[in-house]
């Protein structure tokens, strides 16, 4: 059994951290205390209790717990949970209902909940590992409790760990294994505050290595390697993936950019995310050699934002023939870069006299303001004064694409 699973807290004191919520008289120790179960927003970085928390929570109240993930799971789903929540309502039973990621959920997804939410057929408590404000719709905000995790401290990871090594139940006790001091302190910063890179990091140096003392050295092997389990492996395809991705788009192949299209979207990648990098690419590399580009790409955010999954799919195959078909130019990003070189290479230049506001008589005075005209018939420095600060009138940063 996976090892920061089994090592799940069963009780509240085995919860480690988070004392702004669960510390004496804290938000949730007044709930735990209370019968009045709310639903509730966990915002919080991956490997931080969230999940655990629920769990405790479900357990207090003695509820019938389901968990669903926002990636994986739909509305039907959610009408079978709801259906044995109304069965639990007749017994006097409270249902829990968990939502992992729930931000993966689109608008209209978010809303199928409010009814049950509202009527408290549901108590909700929804995680998720970004800014709710932006994620989460306002009517399921106003109605919850939003309750925000930090990432475990070095000290909060080092009792995990340790009580990991010293689990008598599990048995790992009888391997006999300890860490040194440098490779527990390489495990707390390589696992940056996430205790389940901690767990599966430490599962790895007791099930896999035969040394009874676990040194840095282990550790930063495992890490090196990157094995199973430690870094999420889907992560690291995720980029691999996004990046050929573009380049597909960036060298026109059409079919190999719906294909890479096809593979983001069966892999659970999020709609969103991935309407995103088009907006961007419509910028980066085609700029202005189809103004509609942008146009399109962000059209296309939008509509996938309304539409959600599984039709937004089309949305977005849409627009990545469009994007993979569209002239290329680097031009905006490569006027961009030379710009922000200049003001590096240049730093301070003060903005030319001509150019300021000659807001006051003292301002007047010092020349501001002078040798600019603005008419119907020329706008602009007069005596061959440029708009540019004076030591970088001779820069150009953007060279024009031929259109055609
Ligand atoms: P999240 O839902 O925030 O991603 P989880 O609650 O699933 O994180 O945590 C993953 C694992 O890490 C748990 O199974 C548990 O073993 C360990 N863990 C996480 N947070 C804590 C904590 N605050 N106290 C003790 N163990 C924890």
């Amino acid at each position: 059994m996976n090892l920061s699973y089994a090592l799940r807290p069963k009780t509240l004191s085995e919860f480690i951290g988070q004392e702004h919520l669960v510390g004496k008289d804290q938000l949730l120790f007044r709930l735990f205390q209370s019968q009045n179960l709310i639903s509730l927003i966990f915002w919080g970085p991956p490997g931080s209790g969230k999940t655990t928390l629920a769990n405790l929570i479900a357990k207090q109240f003695k509820a019938d717990f389901y968990s669903l993930s926002a990636v994986a799971s739909g509305k039907k789903d959610l009408q079978l949970i709801i259906a044995k929540a109304r069965q639990n309502q007749i017994q006097g039973r409270q249902t829990l209902l968990f939502i992992d990621e729930i931000h993966r959920w689109n608008k209209a997804q978010q809303d199928t909940l409010l009814p049950y939410v509202e009527s408290g057929l549901v108590i909700l408590i929804g995680a998720t590992t970004e800014n709710p404000s932006f994620e989460i719709i306002g009517p399921l905000l106003s109605r919850s409790k939003l309750l925000i995790f930090n990432k475990l401290t070095d000290q909060n990871l080092k009792t995990i760990i340790k009580r990991a090594i010293t689990n008598k139940s599990l048995g790992i006790a009888k391997y006999g294994k300890s860490l040194d001091k440098s490779a527990m302190d390489l495990l707390i910063r390589l696992s940056g505050g996430d205790a389940r890179i901690a767990l599966n990091a430490l599962e790895i140096a007791i099930y896999s290595y035969r040394d009874k003392i676990i040194t840095a050295e282990i550790i930063k092997n495992i890490f090196q390697t990157k094995s199973a389990g430690l870094y999420d492996k889907d992560a690291d395809q995720h980029y691999h993936t996004i990046s050929a991705f573009i380049k597909s788009m960036r060298g026109s192949d059409v079919d190999a950019s719906l294909y890479y299209l096809a593979r983001m979207l069966e892999s659970g990648e999020d709609p969103k995310f991935i309407a995103r990098r088009m907006i961007i690419f419509a910028s980066e590399d085609i700029g202005l050699a189809d103004r509609g580009a942008l146009i399109q790409a962000n059209a296309a955010f939008e509509a996938v934002t309304k539409i959600g999954l599984p039709e937004a799919k089309l949305i977005l195959a849409h627009i990545v023939i469009y994007l993979a078909l569209a002239k290329k130019s680097r031009s905006v990003a490569n006027a961009l870069s030379k710009a922000i070189k200049a003001v590096y290479d240049y730093p301070n230049e003060p903005v030319p006299l001509h150019l300021r506001n000659p807001s006051t008589l003292l301002n007047k005075n010092l020349g501001y303001g002078q040798n600019y005209a603005w008419s119907e018939q020329f706008v602009g420095p007069t005596k061959a004064l440029s708009f540019l600060p004076d030591k970088l009138k001779k820069q150009r940063f953007y060279s024009s694409i031929k259109e055609g």
